[in-house]
């Protein structure tokens, strides 16, 4: 494999440098500067294994979009829920049944709102208005709550019948990263991080997990508040500015920025890299297969 013996050698060097709470200095932390970038704009990683800018401990992973495809499931679960309501919604009678669609309604209404913005703004678009409800509605109740509990039971239903796909060249960057010896941690704001991370058989690389779970009885703020990401920072006791924040979203970037942590690389799913670059972002990669490569 191309880079391998580079690697190597760097890991080696590294390693005799200091592991967590060694000498090593983070680039960027000591100058308050970004880490060296070539002249593309681009962070050299100098780091473990040629992975992380020199002095990077730890690693902070976002979950979807970074580890995980999971945008499809809730796509998928936003869509039978909807269509099943506006089946069965007895103000239809006046007009044919027209199903939510992914490719619009999704992307306009619902992508990477709280579960009950998402309920609100899609069914204000199709002239329906229900009771708001409450956080603990069940999903048989008919508010907005409670149709965002029915998407959420659907969600977890689909994860355990179709697993859930990983993006392959995370898993391996991951791996790389467990095998340099750096710390790992997943920050999502998801409430069901740890099933997803289960069923994507990926929840044994990562030592802590703050998510939306974790926010909700710790009082956390979520992105772009540094919050989470600091709090996972903690809990691994290493300081931000030698830890690296890998996000696929704009305000995911902000956060790593607003926290001061020293490596912020946003993964570019997207067409958003000059958003990303803009939002914080040290480096922007579509793929974090390509710091293998580096
Ligand atoms: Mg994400």
């Amino acid at each position: 494999m191309p880079g391998m013996a580079h690697e190597d050698a760097a890991g080696h060097a590294e390693t005799r440098r200091g592991g967590p709470g060694g000498a090593a200095t983070p680039a960027g932390a000591s100058t308050g500067q970004s880490p060296e970038a070539d002249g593309a704009g681009r962070a050299r990683p100098t780091g473990r294994a040629g992975l992380v800018p020199a002095g990077i401990a730890a690693c902070l992973f976002d979950l979807d979009g970074v580890l995980t495809r999971t945008a499809k499931v809730h796509a998928a679960a936003w869509k039978e829920m909807f269509d099943a309501f506006l089946r069965a919604w007895p103000g239809r009678a006046e007009q044919p049944f027209r199903p939510f669609e992914i490719a619009t309604d999704y992307a306009r209404h619902v992508d990477g709102k709280l579960r009950a913005d998402g309920v609100r703004s899609f069914l204000a678009s199709r002239g329906i208005a229900l009771p708001e409800g409450a956080d603990d509605d069940p999903p048989t109740a008919s508010t907005i709550h409670g149709l965002g509990a029915r998407k959420n039971d659907l969600v977890l239903d689909l994860i355990r019948e179709r697993g859930v796909e990983v993006y392959a060249g995370s898993v391996r960057f991951v791996e790389a990263t467990r095998d340099a010896g750096l710390r790992r941690g997943v920050v999502s704001a998801s409430k069901n991080c740890r099933e997803v991370l289960v069923a994507a058989g990926i929840a044994h690389f990562f030592e802590v997990r703050v998510d939306g779970a974790v926010a909700a009885e710790e009082g956390l703020g979520g992105k772009p508040a540094p919050d989470m990401f600091l709090a996972a920072a903690a809990r691994l006791g290493v300081e931000p500015a030698r830890c690296a924040v890998f996000e696929d979203a704009i305000a995911g970037v902000e956060a790593g920025h607003a926290g001061g942590f020293g490596w912020v690389v946003g993964v570019n799913r997207g067409d958003q890299a000059d958003a990303l670059r803009a939002g914080g972002a040290h480096t922007v990669v579509d793929d974090l297969d390509e710091l293998l490569e580096g």
